[in-house]
């Protein structure tokens, strides 16, 4: 993983030395969607380096919807990025959108032809990729190559105004058939689209390629460093070309990143789309799904994710990143955050015999061992409690320190018990144990008696509030690094398990997205769609602990 695991970034590098050769007074940046979905955890990193590039040296940075393919994109896309962004913490300074550039572009088009440079062309997408070449051979001129500029003009004005049928014709520039560079034959700059924009309407009837379009986009706005991924590095003297041929006042560069790739993920919109689509998740923003929108809901905190990316770095070349990194970052977050209740997902009842009948006692426990600032809270403990059931054996394996018949515990925050006794339903299912407490050995009190090898945790019974818990695994699994096309055949049917359980009395009326480490189990937050005042549901963020170290 070059420069995963450091904090390298070579485009900070060259920013820098723009800015001190004086090559540029202001840096300028851009995170430029496509509002065709939502966006997902490999957007987080180019919107962390886009901004924190410009940041870093009192830059601009625009968020820009490059909205030119009329047929996927939604409004509903473009609110869902701009709640994204700004979910981060990130400010853009400009609001901007390709559809407002569309009467320059089109000028920039006619200028191309005026110069020669550009042809309206009849052949099919078919017959285009035929004559395109290959890697080794050089491609065939179109025969509408040299019509003149006045024909070029004419045709290209009415596949403006919607004369001709979608896909009939196409404006291409006119550059060089057998470059070895494949982006730099005749490459496609407008094609034609009777589709309704879904902020021009049906103002236009063709829209613009996005190599005609993103370099313009840059120049406009004018963007000094426009960073994409390394797919697009051999596009760069196309880029080049359309900046200069234009005749753009400003120069923007373009400079190249790996993506994000991460391990048991989906990461490109179109798939997630499917996922969505197919009813395999329950939305754009279900807990499961690796968007900004699933990260924020399952309980991920901007400030995991902003780490997460700035540790990831910018390489120059493709990996595949652990997803255990990012769980480490929210892990890491929530530690001194959250306060440390207990929960019991798969309820055992405990009665606890020599307990006096309707005592309370109000126990003192602290909200986070970690972060004594988060102060203390008391919690009710009478004769009746709830364990977890795998907090008990009845024929324990060897090192099993927790209950199990004649063997003493520790009750988080409370006292030692005792197992005197198990109760089993008709099919020899334990449904109930007997326990004895020893009230000398309360928690702060000192006790120094004897010992006991495990600690578990509890509610009691009788307050204990009934919760929700849904439980979440990868969407998808696969073997091998990184998950291609057929990742419809590689879900995970165990991605989501959804449980009845209890929490603490004090969490019942719990806010969406509250936090909470709930002991031996993991970090929680409050569902803000499915919890309800009065039925709180929890997502698990992530497990307390895993092997994975960076
Ligand atoms: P998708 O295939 O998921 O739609 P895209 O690259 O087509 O991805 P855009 O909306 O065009 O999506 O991307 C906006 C910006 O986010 C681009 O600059 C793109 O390079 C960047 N980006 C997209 N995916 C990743 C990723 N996995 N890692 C890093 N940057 C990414
Ligand atoms: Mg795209």
């Amino acid at each position: 993983m070059e420069g995963a695991l450091s904090n390298s970034n070579f485009i900070k590098n060259i920013v820098m030395d723009d800015l001190e050769s004086g090559k540029v007074r202001e840096v300028i940046t851009r995170f430029p969607p496509e509002p065709n979905g939502y966006l997902h955890i490999g957007h987080a990193k180019s919107i962390c380096l886009n901004f924190e590039l410009a940041q870093d040296v009192g830059g601009k940075t625009n968020l820009r919807f490059d909205d030119t393919n009329p047929t996927k994109e939604d409004e509903e896309y473009v609110k869902s990025i701009q709640e994204d962004v700004r979910w981060l913490c990130f400010a853009w300074d400009n609001l901007c959108f390709a559809s407002d550039y569309f009467d320059q572009m089109y000028e920039r088009a006619v200028l191309l032809i005026k110069k020669g440079l550009a042809y309206v062309c009849d052949l099919s997408a078919e017959e285009m990729r035929q004559m395109r070449g290959t890697l080794t051979s050089p491609g065939k001129e179109s025969p509408y190559r040299n019509r003149s500029v006045d024909e070029n003009l004419d045709l290209f004005d009415r596949m403006k105004s919607g004369e001709f049928a979608d896909g009939s014709k196409v404006l291409r520039a006119k550059i060089d058939m057998a470059s070895p560079n494949l982006n730099l034959r005749d490459p496609v700059l407008y094609r034609i689209s009777h589709a309704t924009h879904h902020r021009t309407g049906n103002v236009w009837a063709i829209y613009p390629m996005y190599d005609f379009a993103h370099p313009l986009e840059d120049a406009i706005e004018g963007v000094t460093h426009s960073v994409c991924t390394l797919e697009f590095e051999d596009h760069r003297p196309l880029y080049d070309w359309v900046v200069e041929q234009c005749e753009m006042p400003n120069r923007p560069r373009q400079y190249e990143f790996a993506r994000l790739n991460m391990t048991n993920t989906v990461m490109s919109k179109r798939k997630l789309k499917l996922l969505v689509d197919q009813q395999v998740v329950d939305g754009w923003d279900d807990p499961r799904m690796p968007t900004i929108a699933g990260l924020r809901r399952r309980g991920y905190t901007p400030e995991s994710i902003r780490n997460f990316a700035r540790e990831i770095g910018v390489a120059k070349s493709n990996s595949v990143v652990d997803e255990r990194m990012l769980e480490y970052f929210v892990r890491e977050d929530l530690k001194l955050k959250a306060l440390r209740s207990m929960a019991i997902l798969r309820p055992l009842k405990v009665v606890i015999t020599n307990y006096p009948e309707g005592q309370v006692e109000w126990l003192d426990a602290e909200n986070n061992a970690e972060n004594p600032e988060m102060g203390t809270r008391k919690i009710p403990f009478s004769r009746e409690i709830y364990i977890e059931q795998d907090d008990f054996m009845e024929s324990p394996p060897p090192k099993y320190f927790r209950l199990f018949p004649g063997n003493e515990v520790r009750l988080k925050h409370a006292y030692f018990i005792r197992c005197e006794e198990v109760i089993k339903d008709d099919s020899g299912r334990v449904v109930e144990l007997r326990c004895m407490y020893d009230p000398e050995t309360k928690s702060g009190s000192g006790f120094t008696g004897r010992k006991v090898k495990g600690t578990i945790h509890w509610v009691d019974a009788s307050f204990a509030y009934p919760a929700e818990f849904r439980l979440y695994e990868p969407l998808i699994n696969d073997d091998e690094e990184g998950v291609d096309e057929d990742f419809l055949a590689h879900l995970n049917p165990q991605s989501l398990e959804v449980i009845q359980g209890y929490v603490e009395n004090g969490l019942k009326d719990v806010a969406a997205m509250d936090k909470f480490q709930f002991f031996r189990h993991g970090y929680f937050s409050v569902d803000p769609k499915l919890s309800t005042p009065g039925k709180p549901v929890f997502n698990l963020v992530v497990s307390l602990k895993s092997s994975f170290q960076i």
